[in-house]
């Protein structure tokens, strides 16, 4: 009439021990690195010497508000010409005032200029794509049927059905 107990799992433990991170210090603030190539706490970049960052959220925007500005004062054109000089150290007109780079992650050497422009494309892409996006959503605003471009390609309307139960 003994019970029935199972013998503790030795491998449990060393899977629960396996399971917890490996712990690595930041080398400029000290605390957990975490999981990129990046400080999670400071924007320390991973192999690189000691305080160099990446830019804040903040920063980049603030290059972003004032590039469009620059654009707009310089009637775009100069801003064209512009950026053919500034590309050269990784930098937009904004960028090379605010004192930002464009590095590639994987040697952490400043880009090309092919890089910079090769870059500047996706973004060029990405942003048309979305404005794209945005605009044939809201095309039901002054559309005379209520449609989106998507209803346009698939020839739909949407129906509110509240009306129709009570008609
Ligand atoms: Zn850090």
């Amino acid at each position: 009439m003994g019970e029935f107990t199972a013998p503790p799992d030795p491998s449990m433990g060393t899977q629960a021990r396996a399971a917890v991170p490996t712990t690595r210090p930041c080398p400029s603030c000290g605390r957990e690195f975490g999981p990129g190539a990046v400080c999670q706490n400071c924007g320390q970049v991973e192999g690189m010497p000691v305080g160099t960052k990446v830019a804040p959220p903040a920063r980049r925007l603030g290059g972003a508000l004032l590039d469009g500005l620059l654009l707009l004062v310089t009637l775009i054109i100069g801003w064209l010409i512009w950026v053919i000089f500034t590309s050269k150290n990784g930098q937009s007109p904004a960028k090379s005032i605010l004192k930002m780079r464009v590095v590639k992650l994987s040697t952490g050497e400043t880009v090309t200029r092919g890089q910079y422009f090769a870059r500047w494309l996706g973004k060029f892409v990405l942003r048309l794509i979305s404005i794209v996006g945005l605009l044939a959503a809201l095309w039901l605003l002054w559309d005379k049927n209520r449609q989106t471009l998507w209803d346009k390609i698939a020839d739909t309307i949407v129906l509110d059905d509240r009306s129709t139960i009570s008609a």
